[in-house]
């Protein structure tokens, strides 16, 4: 199927179950781009998870973000108890020309569902020549320092420069060992997980994702380093924000935490810095060293393949996306 067709077929389904149209757009790209470039965890996966959200009332699909705050360098947006796509779609010219202006600007949303991939968030800023950082946070499902029971979120955090040749270097990760997104997608497999990820409710490594989606917990990525990073992003993205900590969301089952998203970018042009060119040289050293691919570059290929050949979507998940249409 052509990307186009995958984006208004989404969008579709998410109007048919109580979304805004305009709220549905950026929601509808930011699924498709995932399921383009081959983050499947945040592709298609997601797409019942955000109509039951709306369906059942935990969230707003048609709510429009208001203003809370503003200053030269700095915005703060209240989602309403929306979604966060829709609030940065609007911010993106608001914070560029900030960030031109003063050299860096920062987004805050709060009251804000995100469980999306971030990458699709900030590519685009890099695009336009700035570096961009953006964290959300979501509901307690991470160890912190000595293990025990969930108190972060799975905290996903993304980072995104220019190149001067070539497409934007962009990370995108959570600070889980393994995101919730994979986990849903074992469990949703019959997959056994290793037992370095996480732990059951009673406290003890499993092998089974079912058993750490119902009341376990994952550890962090690099153990006590990642909990330290989770740490960060619960102050930035929700102390900051606004927005509820991990261990304070209300969240239930598979639904979208509120919590809040923080998006800060740097104009490089204001450091009188060539920052793509300084990165071009960087990404030839790693190249060198031995590692082959960038995060983003498999994606990349990917989107490209499908750009060339189209995005294979199952019958399954077709007849879901009918389904959802049609409801
Ligand atoms: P992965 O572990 O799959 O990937 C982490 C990063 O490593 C990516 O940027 C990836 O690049 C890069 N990478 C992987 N392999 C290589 C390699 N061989 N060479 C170079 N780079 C590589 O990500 P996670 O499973 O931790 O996260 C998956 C998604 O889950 C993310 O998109 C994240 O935003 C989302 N998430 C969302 C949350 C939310 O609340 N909204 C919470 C937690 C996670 P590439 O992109 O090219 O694969």
């Amino acid at each position: 199927m052509k990307p186009e067709e995958l984006v208004s077929r989404v969008q579709r389904a998410l109007v048919a179950n109580g979304f805004a149209e305009a709220i549905a757009a950026p929601i509808a790209r930011s699924i498709t781009a995932c399921e383009r470039d081959g983050t499947l965890s945040h592709g298609l996966l997601r797409l019942p998870g955000f109509v039951d959200a709306v369906r059942t009332g935990w969230a707003d699909g048609k709510a429009m973000p208001v203003e809370v705050s503003r200053s030269p360098s700095m915005l703060v947006l209240d989602a309403m108890n929306g979604f966060t796509h829709y609030a940065l779609e609007n911010a993106r010219g608001s914070i560029m020309a900030k960030a031109s202006r003063t050299g860096s600007a920062i987004l805050l949303i709060r009251n804000a569902h995100h469980f999306a991939a971030l990458w699709p968030d900030i590519e685009g800023f890099a695009r336009e020549g700035f570096i961009a950082f953006s964290c959300v946070t979501s509901r307690a499902r991470l160890t912190a320092w000595s293990g025990g029971g969930p108190v972060f979120g799975t905290n996903a955090s993304a980072f995104a420069c220019p190149r001067a040749q070539g497409d934007p270097v962009v990370w995108d990760q959570a600070t889980s060992i393994m995101s919730q997104g994979d986990l849903l997608l074992a469990a949703k497999d019959g997959r056994a997980i290793p037992l370095d990820v996480g732990v059951d409710a009673n406290g003890e490594p499993t092998d089974d994702p079912n058993a750490i989606l119902a009341g376990g917990a994952l550890h962090p990525f690099g153990s006590r380093k990642g909990a330290s990073i989770a740490f960060m992003v619960e102050v930035l993205a929700a102390g900051l924000s606004g927005g509820v900590f991990g261990y304070e969301s209300p969240a239930q089952g598979t639904m979208p935490s509120k919590g809040g998203q923080f998006v800060m970018i740097i104009d490089p042009r204001r450091a009188g810095a060539d920052v793509g060119t300084r990165v071009e040289g960087l990404v030839d050293a790693v190249h060198a060293a031995g590692s082959p691919d960038l995060p983003g570059s498999r994606r990349y290929r990917r989107r490209a393949q499908a750009f060339t050949d189209g995005i294979l979507v199952s019958d399954e998940t077709m007849a879901m996306l009918d389904r959802l249409a049609g409801a």
